[in-house]
């Protein structure tokens, strides 16, 4: 056995894969999906233990920024290592944590200038809803206890964060366990009849948020939203102009808006926050995956003054009663201020527009492909649909990747790109190669009539 199918075995006998039926993994037929050992990662490269390579180009499911094994943030990592590994954080305080607290406040203007913590973004978004539940308790109106989330969102995958997730692969064998959220229109781009803009669908589905609040906006504590691009839902892109509607009509109804940036934050879409291209502040901002550059398991929750201070009283249970052991671990905390350094110390924004027009460049002639359908892009993610009947498309494909050098995993129909930021004009050029050939590959056999099934 080669040290590949040592640990490929060991791992299938011990480990339970997250997002996966294990079944597929021991499968030869269509749905067979490979189990790829990793020895170790260097810039947007993986490895595996023969040395075969693949370029993450979905930065590790949207987590890393600067690359496998980045030399400045494992120094940072390191050092701290040596100063604290953890301390809890009830009773407790340590630098990386208020560093890490003032620099995000500052990324907001100080708009929002109060840091919450945990470990992982579902853990965020139920952190954000259990906020703007309790703060309308606080103030005297427990009837605003209900949510509102846009058709497609993802918010993660705990119980209590399922129920403002709209996707059914994730929701659907759990419904009865969950207190539901309504959904109103998403303004995905796609849905432009003809002589439509973008704009014009997002103030149609502003439209429909605005008779929702109007009808039921008394009961509604908080609207959450993934800014610009809802990841889960495939790459679904909308226009900036619904974000400005949004927090409009949230003001106007008295709901929280909440940014769920855990995965269009940190520069991905263009700027360091999504929302800041729709010119708008949140009242929460929920952050995690990229803020510590892909090292280590964090989430944080920014508010406002306004919320902090309906939680500021003498009783306890007036106060915001939620904990985990490792809230604010030190270490995940300096992985985030090693990130937040390289952002001030290299113009990472102006590095990824061009980048993205790289990216832009290299795929543009798949938009010319006869199968390819909405060819779309928001800064450094890129997407498109593919028209196949085929329910095995997305594995077929997925298997066509990474035998050409590329981690790429579709949703569904819908392929995208999400690469690290220090990807080369070559490494873009690889990528562009290995999708347009898997995606040939992948459509070469047989159609079948059945509706397609999802990776993730
Ligand atoms: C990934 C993601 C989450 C959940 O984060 P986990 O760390 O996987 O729990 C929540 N919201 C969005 C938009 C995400 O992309």
């Amino acid at each position: 056995m080669s040290k590949n199918e040592t640990w490929l075995s060991r791992s299938l006998a011990a480990v339970w894969h997250p997002c996966t039926q294990m079944q597929h993994h021991h499968s030869t037929g269509p749905m067979a999906l490979p189990l790829v050992p990793i020895a170790r990662g260097e810039g947007a490269w993986l490895y595996d233990f023969d040395g075969k390579r693949y370029l993450d180009g979905i930065s590790s499911w949207w987590t890393n920024l600067f690359g496998h094994a980045n030399p400045r943030i494992n120094a940072a990592l390191k050092a701290q290592l040596d100063r604290l590994e953890h301390v809890m954080l009830a009773g407790f305080t340590h630098q990386p944590v208020v560093e890490l607290s003032e620099r995000l406040a500052a990324l907001t203007g100080g708009h929002l200038g109060h840091a919450f913590y945990a470990s992982d973004g579902a853990s965020a978004t139920e952190i954000a809803l259990k906020m703007s539940f309790h703060f309308w308790q606080n103030r005297g109106r427990p009837e605003k206890n209900r949510f509102l989330c846009l058709t497609g969102s993802y918010h993660g995958e705990t119980v209590g964060a399922l129920a403002v997730t709209d996707v059914p692969l994730f929701k659907d064998a759990y419904a009865p366990l969950v207190r539901q959220a309504d959904t109103v229109m998403c303004p995905d781009s796609r849905q432009a009849r003809r002589g439509e803009t973008a704009a014009d669908v997002a103030r149609r589905a502003a439209a429909a948020l605005a008779a929702k609040l109007e009808a039921e906006g008394e009961q509604i504590a908080a609207f959450i939203l993934e800014p610009l691009v809802q990841g889960a839902a495939g790459m679904v892109m909308y226009d900036p102009e619904y974000l400005r509607l949004a927090r409009q009509l949230c003001d106007r109804y008295e709901v929280h808006l909440i940014c769920d940036e855990i995965a269009v934050g940190c520069g991905r879409t263009g700027s360091f926050f999504a929302h800041e291209q729709a010119d708008i502040k949140p009242d929460l901002l929920c952050l995690s995956k990229g803020i510590s550059g892909g090292y280590l398991p964090l989430s944080i929750v920014l508010s406002t003054d306004a919320i902090y201070a309906a939680f500021y009283d003498e009783a306890t249970t007036r106060g915001f009663l939620h904990s985990h052991s490792y809230t604010g671990n030190p270490l995940a905390c300096q992985a985030a201020l090693a990130t937040l350094d390289i952002f001030a110390a290299d113009d990472v924004h102006a590095a990824n527009r061009i980048k993205a027009a790289q990216l832009q460049a290299a795929f543009a002639p798949l938009a010319a492909h006869p199968r390819v359908r909405h060819l779309r892009q928001r800064g450094m993610i890129l997407a498109f649909d593919v028209d196949s009947q085929d329910p095995a498309f997305s594995r077929k494909f997925y298997r066509a990747v990474l035998s050409r050098e590329a981690l790429v995993r579709p949703m569904g129909n819908t392929v995208y790109v999400m690469p690290p930021y220090i990807v080369t004009p070559a490494e873009i050029a690889h990528l562009a190669q290995a999708v347009t050939g898997a995606l040939d590959a992948a459509l070469e056999n047989g159609e079948t009539a059945t509706p397609p099934s999802d990776l993730a």
